[in-house]
């Protein structure tokens, strides 16, 4: 059996982080690929190597002298190879990034250094062997990630090579240039190294023990989630939710590989797994509540729009026209209602009105901002009784207005509107029902 573990910058930020780690890696022989990031913060006003780096290079761009920003990076590898006891030099690798950045050799090359040399500093301190990422990992033209080619060259490399640790974060882009993945990216390589390797698992080590049911800035020590399915982590982690970067889940989803959330700090802990179906039942029905504030609501409302055919349709397209996304769209016999995010939408508001007026001829149009939007999924919803209820419940207790009601057809999540206001009310009310009281 293999094991992928990648680990997260907070878990490499020093020598003392990076001692933990070692301990974790050597406790279970099965974790033989190691895909690290850059080294994150100390403590809460400490810098990320990734940002150094980035303000390194802007220095770069604009002509001026970089030096000393790129020894205040090289001083925190330095401390972390003495901190370990390492033999180990960078000098020669800052001397050809030095030269690189010279030649301009581009933001993501300057960036990616942070999870190249912290694989170089694994790779040694582990004993195993280290395989850049650029040689590895490909972009197509349009800068996505080439899975196909990847996939082959990769799995092909670590087939022959027991042990190995491979940075994050990176790939090579079509034009021969280092490119990145977008911020947080490590996790994506994790996942693109699991599935090449055909690993039983994917251990993504972070800071926390896994997802929550609620936002701990909301709930005073919020349950953790257990297990959580792909499909229901979509709904969440679309609302808000921050532990993985989003694309990390397909690759290994579609080779049905299970992520397991862990915390370098409590290794301990179970923490979170995330699978592709389970028969693991949540015990409290919902599996976990997000949400987000800063929504608009369209209501657009016409006669008869139930017999019109292509109604929708051209609503929809005067949102595509000015280029808006829309969230959610509820509907009536006669009103449709669409939710949009009110900073993208407020400069383009007008714009918006007049394309619907023009392309569908509604009868009024009415809008409202400041909404918030709140998700409560639960793959358990479905078998239970009561759930929307409970829900409801719950909020009129809390004296709380509910706007918008929206259930997935799959009944794995209840949507609900509230205004802003009342966002972090609607959260508690919809927490005490299911966790606290689990009347
Ligand atoms: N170091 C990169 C970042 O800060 C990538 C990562 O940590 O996953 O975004």
């Amino acid at each position: 059996m293999i094991k992928v573990v990648k680990f997260g910058g907070s878990s490499l930020a020093s020598a003392e982080q990076f001692a933990k780690v070692g301990k974790i890696i050597n406790a279970d022989k099965e974790r033989r690929y190691v895909v690290p990031s850059a080294p994150g913060k100390r403590n809460s006003k400490d810098t990320k190597v990734t940002d150094m780096l980035y303000a390194c290079y802007e220095l770069v761009e604009a002509d001026e002298d970089f030096r000393v920003a790129l020894m205040k990076i090289k001083d925190r590898y330095d401390t972390i190879i003495n901190g370990l006891n390492l033999k180990l030099s960078l000098e020669e690798e800052f001397k050809k990034i030095t030269e690189n950045f010279k030649n301009k050799a581009g933001v993501d090359y300057a960036a990616s250094r942070g999870e190249y040399l912290n694989g170089i500093i694994m790779a040694n301190y582990l004993g195993y062997e280290f395989v850049d990422a650029a040689e590895v990992i490909f972009f197509d033209e349009e800068g996505n990630l080439d899975a196909e080619k990847t996939d082959k060259v990769l799995g092909n490399r670590l087939k022959k090579i027991e042990r190995a640790v491979i940075p994050g974060f990176y790939g090579m882009g079509a034009d021969g240039r280092v490119r990145t993945f977008s911020r947080g990216g490590s996790d994506v390589t994790g996942s693109i190294v699991a599935k090449a390797v055909h690993a039983s698992c994917y251990e993504n080590w972070t800071d926390v023990s896994g997802f929550l049911v609620a936002d701990p800035r909301i709930i005073d020590h919020p349950a953790a989630i257990k297990t959580i399915t792909y499909r229901e982590l979509r709904e969440l982690s679309y609302m808000g939710a921050s532990v993985l970067h989003e694309d990390a889940v397909f690759p290994v989803r579609k080779a049905g590989i299970p992520i397991n959330i862990k915390n370098t700090n409590a290794p301990e802990d179970e923490g979170t797994w995330i699978v592709e179906s389970t028969c693991h039942q949540s015990k409290y029905t919902i599996t976990g509540i997000a949400g987000k504030k800063g929504f608009v609501s369209v209501n657009i409302d016409k006669d008869m729009m139930n017999a019109e055919v292509g109604f929708g349709r051209k609503v929809l397209s005067a949102f595509e026209e000015n280029g808006i996304s829309f969230e959610h769209m509820p509907s009536g016999i006669d009103t449709m209602t669409i939710f949009v995010h009110q900073p993208e939408f407020e400069g383009k508001e007008q714009a918006v009105i007049s394309s619907i007026h023009r392309l569908a001829q509604p009868d009024s149009i009415e809008l409202e901002g400041d909404l918030a939007l709140i998700a409560v999924v639960g793959r358990g919803m479905k078998s239970t009784r009561g759930t929307a209820g409970r829900i409801f419940s719950a909020l009129a207790h809390a004296n709380i207005n509910v706007k918008m009601i929206d259930q997935g057809s799959s009944e794995l999540n209840i949507i609900i509107g509230v205004s802003n206001a009342d966002f972090e009310n609607a959260i508690r009310a919809i927490y005490d029902i299911f966790v606290e009281t689990q009347l």
